[in-house]
């Protein structure tokens, strides 16, 4: 049966594919939002206090990694220093190097692939014949917050990480104010889960392979719960300073981490660090998905920075400012790897959003929750 699983992926995709760019959905979603034409918008648009991009505890999570070598070395010369990496180290989200993969890489996988276990934070490449790279659009590759490139301006490239332009087929706000959690599956989405079984609340998971193979059975459970499951690429990794093949690579394997683990294809995906632009939504219109971006960024992780720049009650303050001013409509962007980010979570799903209703990402756009599902095998 497995074997007819990628096959089927593969026609599905390019079906969707073929379907997208014209699919009712899409027209469907233009017109919920009033955008007219096809043509990108730039919303919120104002370079003076643009944050360029949103960033994410993830940014922690592989300084983290860096910081398990440190530990290893402080244990040798002073044990009081290392013992504070330790406590930084426990609100940090689980490093993948400390927690090998408990998934079982399957074997319609190695059938497809030739591997036989799940790569590192760098996958492998692995080409499939429904992706045309003559579709996808040539613009310059560009690192985080480096926008000067004037094409990186104009609506050619639409890029949202660094001017918040969006395009006819990006999801960035809800009819309902609605809140997304990034980065998980972690120990802490557990938390997450309790609290909104508690509510009756559905939400979205935006997810990373590298974590779904790592804690698969905390996938299978928010799945189980009823929420929906998004990709969130595979490493998270800043997309747009990729080549073709790197970010293919990316979603690909994300895709096949989800696949395993949920017996699904995403239709949702959260481009890490908000880095999207027209050369990667070539990429991701070719597997039918669509991009799922906000209106209203927590910068939950910068709690974590030591600069103590934000804390939770700035966080709680920012969310019902922005509430109001958008008359309880919108998509808030907050993360699960960490349980202080989680716990800020719950207590905007309990307290701040109150007895609001939210939304899943399809229920705020009229659309579907999975590509295609399959039977258990
Ligand atoms: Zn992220």
């Amino acid at each position: 049966m497995k074997k007819f699983k990628i096959i089927l992926s593969i026609l599905i995709f390019s079906i969707s594919n073929v379907v997208l760019s014209l699919s009712p959905e899409s027209y469907s979603l233009s017109k919920r939002f009033g955008i007219s034409s096809f043509k990108p918008k730039l919303f919120n648009f104002n370079p003076n206090d643009h944050q360029s991009t949103s960033s994410s505890p993830l940014n922690n999570n592989f300084n983290a990694i860096n910081n398990d070598e440190a530990i290893t070395k402080n244990n040798n010369n002073n044990n009081d220093n290392s013992e504070h990496i330790i406590n930084q180290l426990s609100e940090m989200p689980p490093s993948p190097m400390r927690f090998p993969p408990k998934l079982p890489f399957p074997k319609w996988l190695t059938d497809f692939t030739g591997l036989k276990e799940w790569p590192d934070l760098n996958p492998p490449y692995i080409p499939l014949d429904f992706i045309n790279f003559n579709k996808i659009e040539d613009l310059p590759i560009h690192k985080q917050s480096q926008c000067s490139n004037p094409i990186l301006r104009s609506p050619i490239a639409c890029s949202f990480d660094c001017f918040n332009c969006v395009e006819f087929d990006d999801i960035y706000t809800c009819p309902k104010i609605s809140q997304t959690f990034d980065d998980g599956p972690s120990p802490h989405t557990k938390k997450l889960l309790n609290a909104l079984k508690q509510k009756n609340t559905k939400t979205t998971l935006f997810t990373l392979g590298v974590n779904i193979i790592r804690f698969p059975e905390i996938y299978k459970e928010s799945l189980a719960e009823g929420h929906i499951m998004g990709s969130h690429t595979w490493s998270h990794k800043f997309l747009p300073s990729l080549t073709n093949q790197e970010i293919i690579a990316q979603i690909e394997w994300s895709i096949w981490a989800m696949n395993a683990t949920g017996n699904h294809l995403p239709k949702w995906f959260r481009p890490p660090y908000g880095g999207i632009d027209n050369r990667i939504r070539s990429i991701l219109r070719q597997f039918g998905m669509q991009a799922v971006l906000w209106d209203f960024d927590t910068f939950d992780w910068k709690m974590l920075d030591n600069s103590n720049l934000r804390n939770e009650k700035d966080i709680y303050k920012d969310v019902l400012d922005f509430k109001n001013l958008k008359q309880s409509k919108g998509i808030i962007l907050e993360h699960d790897a960490i349980l202080r980010t989680v716990d800020v979570g719950i207590e905007i799903l309990n307290n701040i959003l109150g007895d609001h209703e939210q939304l899943t990402i399809p229920k705020c756009v009229g659309g579907i929750d999975y590509i295609k599902t399959f039977d258990n095998p």
